[in-house]
């Protein structure tokens, strides 16, 4: 006789009637005959001592006909030898377990010789001294093709996926070259235009290259990430530090919407990627500033439990409960219904990845009408003890000399960009010499005066930077050169250098003409 299963056959705490022992009975019968699986038990000698009605519809026996078989009836021929010792080995040692869990690949035998996917759970008892197990068997070809089919799909997606990177980095990258030379032209018209009305739509020209180029650096950067092609490099990066460039970054934009942006000091030091983390940073920073109209934005960096926990927290607009859990996904924008959509939803896709990539965690709570507080929680292995003699000191303009206007050397392959390039340094005063191709740089590099200044694209062809090129040229000559680097992918060509450069400015490309001109004043003055 088979146990019984608990039931709740008194003292249950519902109002429920109890079941009597005969009802718990017919229960019992009716379970075991309707199971879904075919139930069937075997001996220790796996002598078939009971089955259920099940496995007429799973083995094409009728119940009858397998009671007193060996277990060998409904296994593949070519698996029985081994089988023999599966058994004696769970007889041994019998414990609950799902037998497909350990065999991948299962197969029973039907009456017509057809054999079947089967996942098997087996169950041992006792009855007195004897040994049997239960065993529940269900066809499981369906769900075998299912996830076959699911893997392929699965495979397919990936690799449409890492498709879509490679196109995204591929044409977010070759779209710099022209819009860089856009840019620069329409600072060279803003420059040279004496009617208010043209500086005017050239203005809101400027404005609508601005976003391009968020896009595309955005693109480029979520591509990169995907990609799989950034690896972080761990550096000791003091707080602070970051803070003072954040600052210096964001002020100008924190003051034309009004907002106090506060910084609050720390002392902490971190052992990450400096780039990266710096990401992370402007990104949130980013967002608090965009979606706040008055009020505050405050960073902040402090030790919990710990571990330390970087906030970027406002007081602007808040995020819908409901809308909390997707604003992670890619292009996707909390409904900005008659606002104007001020981003492209990749900012915080961008997050994600950068925080999974350096092994923080990132989480972002809201409320509508109050402000959001987005919290970088960074586990106590990447602090590192702050040490202040060491702390990285804000880098300082020490002379504040008049800049001059000294030459300029040019090194740009792309035509397009080089004559906008050299068209708006022309108009803001300079003297220009230019090289399209690095032979042409080597012969315009002999005319070199002291007081030149050079700028290079990174890429001037497959072997060559325009960084070796300078540095070869400051060996020649025997001084620090002063350089400008220009690159599309500025991450990858600062992650590369692995002793600083003195006297130069790394910019990313489409260059920011501001940035760029800052860089020539900064360099004159040395
Ligand atoms: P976007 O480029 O639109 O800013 P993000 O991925 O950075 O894209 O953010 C997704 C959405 O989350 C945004 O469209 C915005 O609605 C919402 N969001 C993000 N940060 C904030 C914030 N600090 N305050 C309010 N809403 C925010």
């Amino acid at each position: 006789m088979l146990t019984s299963p608990s039931l709740p056959v008194s003292g249950t705490r519902t109002s429920c009637p109890t079941l009597t022992m005969d009802e718990l009975s017919e229960i019992t019968q009716h379970l075991l005959r309707f199971s879904p699986d075919a139930l069937i038990v075997i001996d220790a000698a796996s002598r078939i001592r009971f089955a259920n009605e099940t496995v007429r519809d799973v083995f094409g026996y009728g119940p009858e006909e397998l009671l007193g078989s060996s277990l060998e009836k409904l296994i593949p021929e070519r698996f029985r030898p081994h089988h023999g010792a599966h058994t004696a080995e769970f007889i041994s040692a019998p414990k609950k377990r799902e037998m497909g869990a350990r065999i991948a690949d299962l197969f029973a035998l039907r009456a017509d010789g057809t054999e079947f996917a089967a996942g098997i759970r087996l169950a041992p008892f006792r009855i007195g001294s004897k040994l049997f197990v239960a065993a529940a068997i269900r066809d499981t070809t369906e769900r075998r093709l299912a996830n076959e089919e699911l893997l392929v799909a699965r495979k397919e997606a990936e690799r449409a996926n890492r498709a879509k990177s490679r196109f995204l980095a591929t044409a977010s990258h070759d779209l710099r070259q022209p819009l860089q030379t856009v840019r620069l032209l329409n600072a060279s018209m803003s420059k040279i235009t004496p009617d208010a009305q043209t500086r005017e739509l050239l203005q809101q020209q400027g404005q609508a290259i601005e976003s391009m180029t968020r896009l595309l650096n955005a693109l480029l950067d979520i591509g990169r990430l995907e990609s799989g092609a950034i690896e972080p490099v761990e550096t000791r990066v003091p707080v602070d530090a970051v803070f003072a460039e954040l600052r210096t970054e964001f002020e100008l934009v924190a003051a034309a919407r009004n907002v106090d942006l506060i910084f609050r000091p720390s002392k902490i030091v971190l052992s990450t990627d400096r780039t990266l983390f710096s990401q992370l940073l402007q990104n949130l920073i980013g967002n608090a500033l965009k979606y706040t109209d008055r009020g505050w934005v405050r960073v902040s960096c402090v030790i919990e439990n710990g571990g330390v926990v970087v906030s970027v927290e406002d007081s602007g607009i808040g995020i819908p409960s409901d809308k909390l859990e997707r604003i992670f996904d890619e292009y996707y924008q909390v409904d900005t219904h008659g606002t104007k959509r001020m981003g492209v939803g990749l900012g915080l896709a961008i997050v994600k990845e950068v925080a999974r990539l350096l092994g923080f965690s990132v989480r972002i709570r809201s409320t509508v009408g109050e402000g959001t507080q987005a919290t970088i929680a960074i586990p106590a292995q990447h602090r590192l003890a702050s040490d202040d003699s060491r702390a990285d000191a804000p880098s300082v303009r020490v002379s504040a000399a008049p800049s001059r206007k000294g030459r300029l050397i040019l090194v740009e392959d792309n035509e397009g960009v080089r004559i906008a390039t050299e068209l708006f340094l022309k108009l803001e005063g300079y003297a220009t010499l230019t090289a399209g191709s690095l032979a042409e740089a080597e012969a315009l590099l002999t005319q070199f005066k002291h007081g030149d200044i050079v700028i290079a694209d990174y890429h001037l062809d497959d072997r060559n930077t325009g960084l070796d090129m300078l540095l070869r040229l400051r060996e020649q000559r025997g001084v620090d050169v002063p350089g400008v680097i220009l690159s599309g992918d500025l991450p990858s060509v600062l992650r590369s250098i692995k002793v600083p450069v003195p006297n130069s400015h790394f910019l990313s490309k489409p260059v920011d003409t501001t940035a760029l001109l800052d860089a020539i004043d900064d360099l004159s003055r040395v």
